[in-house]
């Protein structure tokens, strides 16, 4: 058994507990044997330590890169996995492996193929074996439980179901923890919480090399690098390791400050963003020597307010500025798909509905508790369904007919409100422009906003009910109380 993923290891993945008692346990890190005693968990430990588990480390990764095979590390590990597994006699096995290599890379040339033969030759001799220390045995955990906040729906789906399915221990679960998702509903914004830490490098801006293009963040597919105008106030309370530059150009030039924050736990390590930066202004680094940049990820999308003023929306570099309404997916690292899709909720996020086609989409899309699709500070983003067995084209018309059907209906409420001698002028005119942009999207939602607003201002309390219908303007509007249908069977229950 092996662990070809660091991060598994210090998200604490049982992994171990699957190997058979004096079996085998590979683990490729870059860790020296302290560093993998300080990531291993308690449980994992005393498993290894009782149950006479063979211990191995391997560093496929900083050998791949040698070899230059990049981050293609399954090459060395097969390797190795063979030498130590002794399915078959280890000489045949590297044979077998290259005479595979020959048959499908020689067409690339042999550069390629050497390449192949020096990581199926290094991953069988490159792996240590590791002492197990004995005070294992009785090994205790004691990192502190991080206590999750945000939204109190969102963060009770993650404990019950995100956290449990994120350490492979989904089938544990009864069927009564999805009792409050029973219609099929999840709430958004749960992939935030998962902190995969998965990639292996990151990138590391360099604030003054930066000419601001935002192109980064633009084909980034998992929003992981983001662009953010910062006031004076803000960037005065960001973490003290917060990269900041003055705007250097155009629209908030001299207002605010810059700031191109990234996420490390969240970053897939695709080198999408830096394979586009015009000017080499990020590099990808190591993944461990930038988790102090997670704080300042979270303090710029956590208390950074958004500036409409920077968003345009059919500009690459001004389009970043408007939150993404998807983030931190599980589509394959470099996904262009959730590039696009990424984009598309920056534009229409907070009053968009998806019907997703089946597909890689309905994947990463919706993963049932883990969605990547989020919502602003209002609790306002994307609504999104799939219907596995319907044309999607045919799903979302009946999503369309039926949202026009109550918005329809809402209208003729309002118009008929409107008319009303009782409506007051203010709820009126809010009413009003409300109706006016009611074909506009994005027009009416300021409108929509003030309307709501005007309607919760105007609810009236049981009391000025009665004193209104014992006014003049009362009687004017449902006659004298003391015959009308309302005051004889008045009481506070029925009025309410
Ligand atoms: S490496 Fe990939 S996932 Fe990470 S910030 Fe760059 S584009 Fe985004
Ligand atoms: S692509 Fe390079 S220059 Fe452009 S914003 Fe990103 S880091 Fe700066």
């Amino acid at each position: 058994m092996a662990c070809h993923v660091p991060s598994y290891i210090t998200k604490g993945f049982p992994i171990v507990r699957d190997v058979k008692p004096g079996g085998v346990f590979l683990v490729n890190c870059q860790w020296s044997f302290a560093e993998l005693e300080h990531h291993l968990d308690a449980a994992s430990k005393r498993y290894i330590a009782k149950n006479n588990i063979q211990l191995y480390m391997i560093n496929a990764i900083d050998l791949a890169k040698k070899i230059g095979m990049g981050k293609r590390t399954n090459t060395i590990l097969q390797s190795a996995f063979f030498s130590l597994a002794k399915v078959m006699p280890e000489t045949e096995a590297i044979q077998y492996m290259k005479d595979a290599a020959l048959h499908s890379y020689l067409k690339k040339g042999q550069d390629v193929v050497d390449m192949n033969y020096a990581a199926i030759d290094a991953g069988a001799t490159a792996y240590v074996k590791v002492e197990v220390p004995a005070s294992w045995a009785d090994a205790v955990d004691n990192k502190e439980a991080v206590e999750e906040t945000g939204r109190a729906k969102t963060v009770k789906m993650v404990k019950s179901i995100l956290d449990p399915i994120d350490k492979m221990d989904g089938d544990s679960l009864p069927v009564s923890t999805f009792v409050d998702h029973a219609d099929g509903t999840f709430e958004l914004g749960a992939s935030a919480y998962e902190k995969r830490g998965i990639a292996v490098s990151v990138p590391k801006w360099d604030a003054e090399k930066c000419i601001q293009c935002n192109n980064c963040a633009f084909v980034c597919p998992h929003a992981t690098i983001r662009a953010f105008a910062l006031t004076e106030e803000e960037a005065a309370a960001a973490p003290a390791q917060t990269k900041l530059a003055d705007i250097k150009a155009g629209k908030g030039k001299g207002v605010y400050k810059f700031s191109m924050a990234v996420s490390p736990l969240d970053c897939m390590g695709c080198g999408v963003c830096i394979s586009q930066c015009p000017v080499g202004a990020i590099e990808m680094v190591p993944m461990e020597s930038q988790l102090e940049q997670q704080e300042v990820f979270d303090y710029m999308v956590d208390k950074v307010a958004e500036k409409k003023d920077m968003f345009v929306a059919d500009n690459v570099k001004y389009s970043q500025f408007a939150q993404p309404y998807l983030e931190f997916s599980g589509s394959c690292a470099g996904c262009a798909e959730t590039s696009y899709a990424r984009i598309v909720t920056q534009l229409f996020g907070d009053h968009m509905l998806i019907s997703n086609a089946t597909g890689c989409s309905s994947i990463w899309g919706g993963p049932a508790a883990t969605s990547p699709y989020t919502v602003n500070k209002e609790g306002k983003g994307p609504a999104w369904a799939n219907s596995l067995f319907e044309d999607n084209a045919e799903h979302g018309l009946g999503m369309y007919l039926a949202q026009k059907k109550i918005r329809g209906d809402l209208k003729a409420k309002v118009e008929e409100m409107i008319q009303a001698p009782s409506c007051c002028a203010e709820l009126k005119e809010a009413a009003q422009a409300w109706l006016d942009t009611y074909d506009d999207g994005n027009a009416n939602q300021a409108p929509a906003k003030a309307f709501v607003k005007a309607l919760e201002e105007s609810i009236s309390s049981i009391d000025s009910c009665i004193a209104f219908l014992g006014s003049d303007m009362g009687k004017q509007v449902y006659g004298d109380a003391r015959d009308a249908r309302w005051l004889p069977r008045s009481s506070s229950r029925r009025l309410t």
